[in-house]
């Protein structure tokens, strides 16, 4: 944006007087109008991207200085305060914060200005070590002011605490005439170019605020509450003057709070000694990132996807599985790569991080060959392990929701004298196609209940069920129906094959020795046969009844025999 062109009001004429970009670095010695009687009074530094910026607020006998310097700077910067008044004007020193880009010049200062009675004006954890600069100066301690130094007129410079950003009593200050925020080290950038002073792409405004925030603020929750204090403070904000980086003209300046808000900081924190900025970087992104996809709650296969995403971000990490030990079923793992098979157990070989001991899981990583875990990256997950655990608890409490659907289910659908699928199982598992049915039914098993008891008959239902289990293919499926009825389904299966089968089971449940359970030591059962027709398919309860009525015509022929219907 131009700044020259979208600005209106009476502060931004002055800015764009100052050609931005374009001022040759011999021109520095003039200070630079910001607003009516605010000035930019800071020396560049040549070849310096740290930028420190001074500034002047004439107030008749009583002019600020706001972040005077160093012996680097302030030789320039009294020249620049000269050519806009008397240097025995200046009366406050306002010292944001303590460093020495800010408060080193003040010896200086107490031998060049004379006049008695000046301050600095700061905040008294400052104040501790101002102090030790050595200077002469008294104090104005802002938060026995209530917060304010009033200036001419009812113009006053405002303070506000910022703490921890990046000095615990740091403070940024507001002039109400002007309304230009003194935001010391917040917006701070580091600028490529010394001669840029203000700033007309939002873009690289945060290109360069985001390694110096990176490097100098602790958090991003501490800096986004300290900004979100500042705009409550002051909603009105004109500018943004910060003591290092670019000024933020009006229009650009609520974008520049929302997206400093935003900013990773408190990187440093990851690793003991790295300077790998770029690295830190990553796994910091990798780490909010991670925070972010535990609270979606997806599902694991989706989950080790997003996670294995992230990881590949870091250097060396090829692929990762993550292994629960689940309540009845033992390892269970879900890798980053499906459609692999879910795997039994954690991988082999694998660089592993335990994640937790109730039940354990895994996460194990497939690194690059000759990259070894990075010990940041371990520290990182183990940070984000209390909410990779809460999510691994949802996943187990799920397995066991459906361990318990299906152990209810199996309950519902199996005749616990025989462990066969009952006729509920039945209707959720009807076969289609080229099907067969074999209906079965004991001949005479009343008698064996009335000759040796009913425990007897319940053995001989046990021995029947365990022939026709025998008996049959794999994916075939035996069903008691009721009292001593059983049926057979055969998917898939031509009429010849079924009979055989058919036959089969009457011929050795036939052969069943069952002395002392069944009269004559044995017993023999009646079948139906039916034999569905793809071409001409019937309704699964009509193919039933057609076996059954088969049945009934063996039962009536004598028994003991197979009736195809
Ligand atoms: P048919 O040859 O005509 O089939 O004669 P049947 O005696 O086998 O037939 P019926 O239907 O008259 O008698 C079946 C008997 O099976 C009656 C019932 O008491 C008995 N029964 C049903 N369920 C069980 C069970 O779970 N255990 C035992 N021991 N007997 C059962
Ligand atoms: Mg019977
Ligand atoms: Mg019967």
């Amino acid at each position: 944006m131009d700044v020259e062109t979208s600005q209106s009001d009476r502060s931004s004429t002055s800015v764009a007087a100052f050609h931005v970009g374009n001022e040759p670095a011999d021109r520095s010695d003039a200070p630079i109008e910001l607003a009516p009687d605010v000035w930019w009074v800071g020396r560049r530094l040549p070849d310096d991207r740290f930028q420190c910026h001074a500034y002047y607020l004439r107030n008749g006998n009583n002019g600020v200085l706001i972040d005077p310097g160093s012996p680097l700077t302030i030789e320039t910067t009294l020249a620049k305060v000269a050519r806009i008044d008397d240097l025995s004007a200046i009366r406050y020193l306002v010292c944001h914060h303590c460093d020495p880009d800010i408060a080193a010049a003040l010896p200086m200062l107490s031998e060049r200005l004379s006049r008695p009675d000046i301050q600095v004006v700061t905040e008294w954890r400052a104040m501790a070590l101002l102090r030790h600069y050595g200077h002469r100066f008294d104090y104005y301690l802002v938060e026995e002011q209530n917060w304010r130094l009033p200036l001419e007129g009812d113009r006053a410079l405002e303070f506000q605490l910022t703490p921890y950003l990046h000095f615990p009593g740091a403070m940024v200050s507001y002039d109400t005439a002007s309304r230009i925020l003194f935001s010391s080290d917040l917006f701070g950038g580091f600028v490529p170019n010394a001669a840029d002073l203000i700033c007309r792409d939002l873009d690289v405004l945060i290109a360069s605020a985001k390694p110096f925030h990176q490097h100098y603020m602790p958090s991003t929750e501490l800096l986004s509450a300290g900004l979100t204090r500042v705009q409550h403070r002051w909603p009105q904000i004109a500018m943004i003057a910060p003591q290092h980086g670019h000024v933020v003209p009006g229009p650009l300046v609520e974008k520049a709070f929302n997206r400093l808000k935003v900013l990773e900081c408190g990187i440093f924190a990851l690793a003991d000694a790295d300077i790998d900025l770029r690295r830190l970087l990553r796994i910091a992104e990798a780490r909010s990132r991670l925070f972010q996809v535990l609270l979606s709650q997806a599902a694991p296969t989706q989950m080790l996807v997003t996670i294995k995403l992230v990881l590949q971000r870091i250097r060396g990490v090829r692929d990762c599985v993550l292994s629960i030990e689940l309540p009845d079923q033992g390892w269970t793992s879900w890798s980053g790569t499906p459609p692999e098979p879910r795997l039994e157990g954690p991988p082999l070989n694998w660089e592993q991080v335990v994640l937790s001991t109730l039940p354990p899981a895994r996460l194990s990583l497939l690194m690059d060959d000759k990259i070894p875990v990075d010990e940041d990256v371990l520290r990182m997950l183990k940070d984000i392990t209390p909410s990779l655990q809460a999510w691994i608890d949802g996943v187990v409490e799920e397995h066991q929701d459906h361990q318990r659907m299906l152990e209810l289910k199996h309950l519902a659908t199996t005749d616990p004298l025989t462990a066969l699928s009952n006729r509920r199982a039945l209707e959720s598992d009807q076969p289609s196609g080229a099907y067969a049915l074999l209906s079965f039914d004991i001949d005479h098993f009343k008698r064996i209940n009335d000759s040796f008891g009913h425990a007897a008959g319940d053995q001989v239902l046990k021995k029947v069920a365990a022939v026709m289990t025998k008996a049959v293919r794999e994916g075939d499926a035996v069903y008691r129906l009721g009292g001593e009825e059983f049926l057979v389904v055969l998917p898939k299966i031509d009429p010849a094959m079924a009979l055989g089968i058919g036959e089969r089971i009457r011929h050795q449940v036939k052969a069943l020795d069952l002395q002392g359970l069944a009269p004559d030591g044995g017993v023999t059962i009646s079948a139906g046969l039916f034999v569905s027709d793809p071409d001409q398919p019937l309704p699964f309860d009509a193919a039933l009844a057609m076996a059954d009525g088969a049945l009934y015509l063996s039962k009536q022929q004598g028994r003991d025999r197979l009736t195809v219907a």
